[in-house]
């Protein structure tokens, strides 16, 4: 009997990886938070905003909880709620819609764009014509930098100038990212993201930041983020969470900031190979031009009558984990499937919902462990 040993599982992302570079540094970054003892709102949190704020350009950053914080905190910020429209794609990952619901303003769901997974602006002009419709009043649109690729926010923001509305960035996948040669964090009023691990820049656990240049929504937004807090902290002028950044959150971003560029470089190269390797067997993800990718996942098309979880399986089986973003875009889950969808429906979200696969994606995956991906997906695909 032949004796096959079994393959070395790749890791999807590795944090491990991460972790054994960062080393001691981010030791000694938690250990100062425990020496110090301030938890909450400790001295980390100031030197992260103000590094944040360094890297992406924004003028102020509010580090937060979470990325669903982050989204849900500027809506309440800007008073968003019943009777109000949000315009988000329905090609995401929930929680952009959750964050709306949440205030009691109503999600409407617009398609994505087939190259790019990210919002179709004509989707979203006819989003808007709904919203009116329904009798709702279109106060913002949330673009998903989906899968760390920035959406068109020149075109996106031209069409909320003219109707009104903010733009709310949902850069939870991306910040890092680009569009015409500025950093995410920049465009529209405010940006959302998220560190929960696996994102591009994660922490050891949940946390978020929001990026503006408007210092009076800034100001409001650190009030929310306690409760509130008005000039003193049993001065509540308004409703609010607890929506902070722990101290020792921050002291492990603040050493993985050091290292994130390197580590988007990394991404980018591995994403080319990938590209290469497989451009001619599936349909490998279209950076659009003016656009950067910070690959938060590396999402391909299968080929028309592809079984996909047969394909992934079969990869599995060789020790190659694959994940599906998403298997149903949001306006089919139960929780959002009474929301308005734009007219003319969304049928680029449910095709890719069909058709899409992640591969894995990280910065520390070397270029025999790629060359072992893309063999595999070129072999099963040809089986
Ligand atoms: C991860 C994610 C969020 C939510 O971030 P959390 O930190 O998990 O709350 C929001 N939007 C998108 C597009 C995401 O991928």
């Amino acid at each position: 009997m032949n004796q096959h040993p079994r393959p070395e599982p790749v890791a999807f992302i590795d944090l491990a990886a991460q972790r054994r570079r960062l080393g001691k540094s981010v030791d000694d970054a938690v250990s100062r938070v425990l020496a110090h003892c301030q938890f909450i709102n400790g001295p980390e949190v100031t030197q992260l905003e103000a590094a944040l704020a360094d890297f992406s350009g924004a003028k102020h950053v509010v580090t937060c909880a979470s990325g669903t914080d982050a989204l849900l905190m500027v809506l309440m910020a800007k008073g968003v709620g019943r009777g109000d429209a949000v315009l988000c794609p329905s090609f995401t990952f929930c929680a952009t819609g959750e964050a709306v619901a949440l205030t009691g303003a109503t999600p409407v769901l617009v398609d994505v764009d087939e190259a790019t997974f990210n919002m179709d602006v004509n989707s979203l002009k006819r989003g808007i014509a709904t919203a009116r419709k329904y009798g709702l009043t279109p106060r913002a649109v949330i673009p998903v930098d989906l899968f760390g690729q920035s959406a068109d926010h020149d075109a996106i923001g031209a069409v909320a100038e003219t109707e009104g509305m903010f733009v709310l960035d949902d850069a939870a996948q991306a910040f890092g990212a680009s569009y015409r040669g500025r950093r995410l964090g920049t465009f529209g009023l405010v940006t959302a993201t998220s560190f929960f691990p696996a994102k591009p820049l994660g922490c050891f656990g949940d946390g978020g930041a929001i990026f503006t240049d408007d210092a009076k929504l800034a100001e409001t937004l650190r009030s929310i983020r306690v409760h509130g807090q008005g000039s003193d902290k049993y001065d509540n002028v308004r409703l609010g969470l607890t929506g902070r950044l722990d101290t020792i959150q921050a002291a492990v971003l603040i050493e993985k900031l050091k290292i994130f560029e390197d580590e988007i470089a990394a991404r980018n190269a591995v994403a080319d190979r990938y590209a290469r390797g497989l451009g001619n067997v599936v349909t490998v993800p279209h950076v659009a031009s003016g656009c950067t990718s910070i690959w938060a996942q590396y999402t391909i098309r299968l080929p028309r009558g592809t079984d996909r979880d047969g394909f992934a399986a079969a990869l599995k089986a060789q020790g190659i984990p694959t994940a599906i973003y998403y298997p149903r875009p949001i306006h089919q889950q139960t929780a959002y499937r009474d929301f308005p969808v734009a007219d003319g429906g969304l049928p680029v979200s449910e095709k890719l919902s069909e058709d899409v696969i992640s591969l894995p994606m990280h910065a520390y995956l070397d270029e025999a462990t790629q060359d072992r991906v893309i063999k595999a997906v070129r072999g099963v695909l040809s089986a």
